[in-house]
């Protein structure tokens, strides 16, 4: 058994936690070990909660902008890193700016894109984050 612990500290709020993961499975979900720092928003969650919560959040805003770039060509461009991988990006005058409101709701202002691109990611969210995510 080789159990790792990992501090982590999500872009998406202020919370601090250690979680532990064992090299002997992989697959499984990382446990977390402790909350170092609860941010107000989630300083009343149980520890059993605090870390599904905190990837669902860190998640929902990862997902969401990697929906867009794949369904939305048009305000996409190809890269090629130093590494010499090819990776899809917003084009130049195109944003994606988030933030996630008191309710933990991820509000989102997307800027450059037209009408149209914008009704394509308002089906985007109302199929898969329902509720969860509003444009500004
Ligand atoms: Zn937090």
């Amino acid at each position: 058994m080789a159990k790792n612990i990992t501090r982590w500290s999500p872009d998406t709020c202020k919370c601090v936690i250690d979680y532990e993961t064992d090299t002997d499975k992989p697959d499984d979900d990382p446990i977390i070990s402790a909350v170092v720092t609860a941010c107000e928003a989630h300083k009343n969650l149980q520890i059993g909660d605090h870390l599904s919560i905190l990837l669902d959040e860190n998640r929902r805003k990862n997902k969401l902008l990697s929906s867009i770039i794949h369904n939305i060509p048009s305000a996409v461009e190809e890269k090629v890193t130093t590494q010499r991988n090819t990776i899809k990006k917003l084009k130049p005058g195109y944003q994606y700016k988030w933030s996630y409101n008191m309710d933990r709701i991820l509000e989102v202002e997307l800027v450059g894109f037209s009408t149209l691109e914008k009704n394509t990611i308002q089906t985007l969210i109302n199929n898969r984050f329902l509720n969860k995510v509003i444009i500004k």
